[in-house]
C-alpha cells in the first residue's frame, strides 16, 4: 500500500466487547430462540474467539409472547428515560431499560460495549435489513457488506433513519456501534426455520468479521446502497373512531423495496376503491403492513436510495490506541 493509500485508511478502535440481543420484542421469536441456542452452544462456537455477551432483553414479554408488557422497550433508551427519576410504579420496560443500560452501557460512556447487534423480526417481506441511525458508521457498513458477500442469495438492505436533530431511542444505541438486524417475513409469535437460519448465519458471519477485524485484517473500501428514510404513511382512517378504512393494496403487499411511483396503487378501501400514492417522487416502500405498526399509525415507510462510499478500514494498533488515549495529555504538553 502506498503512503497516499495508507492515509485514506480509517483506523478504528478494537471491538473488544460485542453483545447480541434477542427478545427486545418478546414475540419476535427468531432472536429469542437464536440467543437461547447460542447461550447453549457458547462454549463450542466462540471459545477461541472474542467473548460475546448474549442478552435476552425483555424476559417478561417473552414469557407472555407479546411485544412488550407496558411500553415498547425499544423506544426507552434515551438519556431522559434512562436517567429520569426512579419509582417502583414505573412501567416494566423503563425499569428493564435501566438494567440493560447498566449491563451494556452506560449509553454514551467509554464503558459502553463496542458493538450491539439487536435481533428483530418483521411481518413485512423485507429480507434481511440493518436498521441504523447513521450513514457513516464504518463498522456497521463494513459488517453489512461482509454479510452481503457471504450470503449472496439473501436480499439485504441497509436502512438509515436520519435523526440528526433527535436522539436515538433504540437498544442498539447503547453501544459505541450498533444496529438492529431485522428479518422477515415472519409472523410475530411464530418461528420459521428459513428465517431463523438466515439470522443464525448472519450473526455467525458478523462474529467472524469482528474476529477478522480485531486480528488486523484490512478491509477494502467501496460502495454500499443506503436507504434513507424520507417519511411514513398511515392507513386512511375514519375521522371520529380512528378505525382504518383501507388495507395495503394487493399490488403493493409484499413488494417492499420495489420502487413506488406517483400514481401507483397504495391502499384498497374496504368498499373496494383504490387509493394511489400521491407523492411527487418515486420512493422505496418498506415495513409494508408491519403488524406491530398499526398501533403506531404507520402503514409503510418510504425511503430514498443513495450510494455511500465507505473507506478502507483496519483496527488500530496497540500503539495507536495508546496514543489516542493519551491524546489530550500530549496535546497539552
Ligand atoms: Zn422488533
Amino acid at each position: 500500500m502506498s503512503q497516499m493509500e495508507e492515509d485514506k485508511v480509517a483506523c478504528l478502535p478494537r471491538l473488544s466487547r460485542v453483545a447480541v440481543c434477542g427478545g427486545t420484542h418478546g414475540n419476535e421469536l427468531s432472536g429469542v430462540y437464536l440467543v437461547r441456542e447460542l447461550l447453549k452452544a457458547k462454549k463450542k462456537v466462540m471459545e477461541e474467539k472474542e467473548p460475546v455477551l448474549m442478552v435476552l432483553s425483555n424476559p417478561r414479554a417473552m414469557q407472555q409472547c407479546s411485544r412488550y408488557i407496558d411500553t415498547d422497550l425499544n423506544r426507552c433508551f434515551t438519556q431522559a428515560t434512562l436517567n429520569g427519576p426512579t419509582s417502583d410504579l414505573a412501567p416494566y420496560e423503563i425499569i428493564r431499560s435501566r438494567q440493560l443500560n447498566v449491563m451494556l452501557g452506560p449509553k454514551g460512556s467509554p464503558e459502553a460495549v463496542d458493538l450491539i447487534c439487536d435481533l428483530h423480526n418483521t411481518t413485512a417481506n423485507m429480507g434481511l435489513c440493518f436498521i441504523t441511525y447513521s450513514d457513516s458508521d464504518w463498522i456497521c457498513l463494513h459488517i453489512f457488506r461482509h454479510l452481503q458477500r457471504q450470503m449472496p442469495d439473501v436480499p439485504m438492505r441497509y436502512i438509515n433513519f436520519d435523526i440528526s436533530h433527535k436522539e436515538s431511542y433504540s437498544l442498539d444505541s447503547v453501544g459505541k456501534h450498533g444496529f438492529a438486524m431485522e428479518i422477515g417475513p415472519q409472523p410475530h409469535g411464530v418461528v420459521r426455520s428459513n428465517i431463523y437460519r438466515v439470522m443464525k448465519d448472519a450473526v455467525l458471519h458478523m462474529l467472524d468479521w469482528v474476529h477478522f477485524f480485531n486480528s488486523g485484517t484490512i478491509f477494502e473500501g467501496g460502495f454500499v446502497d443506503v436507504f434513507t428514510v424520507v417519511r411514513h404513511i398511515d392507513y386512511p382512517r375514519e375521522r371520529e373512531t380512528r378505525n382504518i378504512i383501507a388495507a395495503i393494496h394487493p399490488q403493493l403487499q409484499d413488494r417492499d423495496f420495489c420502487l413506488l411511483h406517483p400514481g401507483d396503487a397504495l391502499f384498497q378501501t374496504f368498499s373496494g376503491e383504490t387509493l394511489s400514492y400521491n407523492g411527487n417522487e418515486p420512493l422505496y416502500p418498506f415495513f409494508v403492513n408491519e403488524c406491530a405498526y398499526y398501533e403506531k399509525g404507520i402503514a409503510l415507510y418510504l425511503a430514498r436510495k443513495r450510494h455511500v462510499m465507505i473507506p478502507v478500514i483496519r483496527v488500530q494498533t496497540e500503539k495507536e490506541q495508546q496514543i489516542n488515549k493519551e491524546g489530550f495529555e500530549s496535546e497539552e504538553e
